[in-house]
């Protein structure tokens, strides 16, 4: 069996084929990274033309590289939800021309479910295990039960982590740093970070009173925001062009973020623990999405999963982002339960706001 996967949820262009062992004949990305670093954020219409731009392109490529004819594919599975209204519908209306071409089925499938299971494609981890995601755009936490059951645990109240990593990032002009002109925020933030003395400052870590697991972001992005604009009035500097102590604030934000994310998830694994939630045997953590590519932020939980008794299981960065290789997988997943599967003819919608029950 072989499944075409495609993706444009947000602002990646992905496709590729794989077969049912999870092996990877080809693959095909491309990132409009570059084009929304310049912009200073995503802009949803320069997104859809760009999926527009090179939907087909990405999609042959894949083919090409897999050596698989269309007419050789047991299904097309695509995300549908959630994500920005105008690129899934690029996606979307991509398969499903394509689907109606070469008459198969088309599997439509959750982008956050796709992020849960890539680890599966990697490792046998059985259900339930925990799993944490923290990317650009999400932050949330939930018990993977089964490949389209997922329980929620927590998620943000306000932005996501990636998010507001980016955000400071923009604040401190870090594009214009040497080092980082190519890097996302949450990338240069660790690159600085590196260097930094995270005791120079001191942010809160936020919703230290709150007893779930949930998340929020906004108001350490506000302290952040207030310390850069004091050390800027204290240092007589323009706005932005602070340079003495960026890597101290980078250092000690990316501290207090990982101490966030590692304390919510501590909460999660001891309710998940005194429910009765995960196996006795091997209970594990998953953590996936951009920003669990930070090595800071995976030995902060590593602290936690070793105090917890619980295994730690982090895809390598290139599937912890966006691609067309874990909505195969998630299609993989579901012709091999035969779940969610529709006919080429079937009316599928997309749904920009499709979260996880809680
Ligand atoms: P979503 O998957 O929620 O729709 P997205 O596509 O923006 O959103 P990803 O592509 O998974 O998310 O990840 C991008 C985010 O990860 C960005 O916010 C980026 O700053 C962050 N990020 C990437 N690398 C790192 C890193 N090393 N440390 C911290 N954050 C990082
Ligand atoms: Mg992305
Ligand atoms: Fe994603």
């Amino acid at each position: 069996r072989f499944v075409l996967g495609i993706e444009t949820s947000c602002d990646e262009t992905g496709a590729a084929v794989l077969d049912d062992t999870g092996a990877i004949l080809g693959e095909s990305l491309h990132s409009q990274k570059q084009t929304h670093l310049d912009a200073g954020g995503i802009i949803p219409p320069v997104a859809q033309q760009l999926h527009r731009e090179n939907i087909s392109r990405v999609v042959q490529e894949a083919l090409d590289r897999s050596g698989i004819e269309p007419s050789e594919l047991t299904a097309v599975a695509t995300t549908v939800k959630p994500g920005l209204a105008l690129s899934l519908g690029i996606g979307l209306d991509f398969s499903r021309k394509f689907v109606r071409l070469h008459e198969k089925p088309f599997i439509p499938i959750h982008h956050m479910e796709a992020h849960a299971l890539t680890v599966r494609m990697l490792h046998p981890v059985d259900f339930p295990f925990l799993v944490l995601l923290v990317s650009g755009g999400h932050s949330l936490l939930a018990l993977a039960k089964g490949i389209d059951e997922f329980l929620l645990l927590g998620q943000t109240l306000d932005a996501a982590a990636g998010d507001t990593l980016d955000k400071i990032a923009r604040r401190l002009s870090l594009r214009n740093h040497p080092e980082c002109s190519s890097l996302s925020g949450g990338q240069a933030i660790e690159l600085l970070a590196k260097e930094g003395d995270r005791l120079a400052f001191h942010f809160k870590s936020p919703m230290g009173q709150l007893y779930d697991c949930n998340f929020s972001f906004a108001g350490l992005r506000n302290q952040v925001t207030l310390a850069i604009s004091k050390k800027e009035r204290e240092e007589g500097v323009e706005k932005g062009q602070l340079l003495s102590c960026v890597k101290d604030i980078a250092a000690a934000l990316q501290h207090t973020v990982a101490s966030h994310i590692a304390k919510r998830t501590h909460r999660a694994i001891l309710f998940c623990k005194s429910k009765g939630l995960l196996p006795q045997h091997n209970p594990t953590l998953v953590v996936s999405g951009g920003v669990a590519s930070n090595e800071y932020i995976r030995q902060t939980l590593k602290i936690v999963t070793d105090a917890t008794g619980l295994h730690l299981l982090c895809p390598p960065s290139k599937f912890c982002t966006d691609n067309g290789v874990m909505i195969a997988w998630n299609g993989i997943e579901r012709l091999k339960q035969g779940k969610g599967i529709m006919s080429h003819s079937e009316e599928v919608n997309y749904e920009p706001k499709h979260y996880f029950r809680s």
